[in-house]
């Protein structure tokens, strides 16, 4: 099982090192902006890696909403990015499941996700795999609470869709922990990413602040279940910088593993 965490975008492959990470997620353009991402230089270095790479789309993305300003952009920055991740061989591009405002019709929301996979489509489909990723806030969110999820699910199922599974969100966003894998599953038939991260904030609060495993309100012994139930590629987006992550990544790969890292 290969374990990893987010890490800075200037060397992934020295921050995977210092953690003995086998996979990492990084940004590759300003997650607040939106601007296409540059061709990047060590893209060769990248592809022929041992380390599995994970790209995770700009927060400012949300291919659900009714606006028109925000959505027309979002799909072309999704598409975009599918085409950049694609150039250095990362295995998925994680994008959070968007929301509609206070007051519009949820239904919208789901049949713009499906548009984003249709208006995709047209030109090939997504250059790496898309996997949508659950969210933490918010009273009209696509992917926060699984009945949510269920009908995304209907709207994009026809498509080739994949799903990030984040602890924290889970957590915080209302969704008990335990069999949670199943439940996910038995409406997405699949789960291609973790994030398991610790919640700073209480079950429910639908706060999204990360904390490092054992150090939150999760019981860690949870997340470390959920991983082992999903059987998919982890990654840590907890603080502390090389030493914090390296931590978490160990006690997982200690629980998960044989104990050695892969590469
Ligand atoms: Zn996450």
């Amino acid at each position: 099982m290969r374990i990893g965490a987010h890490v800075d975008p200037a060397d992934p492959l020295a921050e995977a090192a210092v953690r003995s990470a086998d996979a990492v997620q990084f940004f590759l353009a300003d997650p607040k902006g939106w601007k296409a991402p540059p061709p990047r230089e060590d893209a060769d270095r990248l592809r022929a890696a041992d380390v599995e790479i994970y790209i995770h789309a700009p927060y400012v993305i949300n291919v659900a909403t009714l606006n028109n300003r925000i959505r027309i952009p979002s799909r072309k920055l999704l598409v975009g990015h599918a085409d950049a991740a694609a150039q250095i061989g990362a295995r998925g591009l994680i994008v959070h499941g968007g929301h509609v405002n206070a007051g519009q019709d949820i239904a919208t929301g789901f049949d713009n996700w499906r548009k984003t996979f249709a208006y995709a489509a047209e030109s090939g489909g997504f250059a790496t795999p898309v996997l949508i990723e659950n969210t933490a806030g918010g009273e009209n969110a696509c992917a926060r609470r699984l009945d949510a999820l269920a009908r995304l699910w209907d709207a994009v199922g026809e498509y080739d869709v994949g799903f990030c599974l984040d602890t924290c969100h889970a957590h915080a966003g209302g969704e008990e922990l335990l069999d949670l894998v199943d439940r996910v599953k038995a409406i997405t038939g699949r789960i291609d990413l973790i994030h398991a991260n610790d919640s700073r904030d209480a079950f429910g609060s639908g706060a999204d602040r990360h904390d490092n495993l054992g150090q939150g309100q999760i019981d860690p012994e949870l997340v470390v279940a959920v991983t082992r139930a999903a059987g998919a590629p982890v990654i840590v987006e907890t603080p502390g910088g090389a030493a914090g992550q390296g931590a978490d990544i160990a006690f997982l790969r200690e629980r998960l593993t044989d104990g050695k890292p892969r590469g």
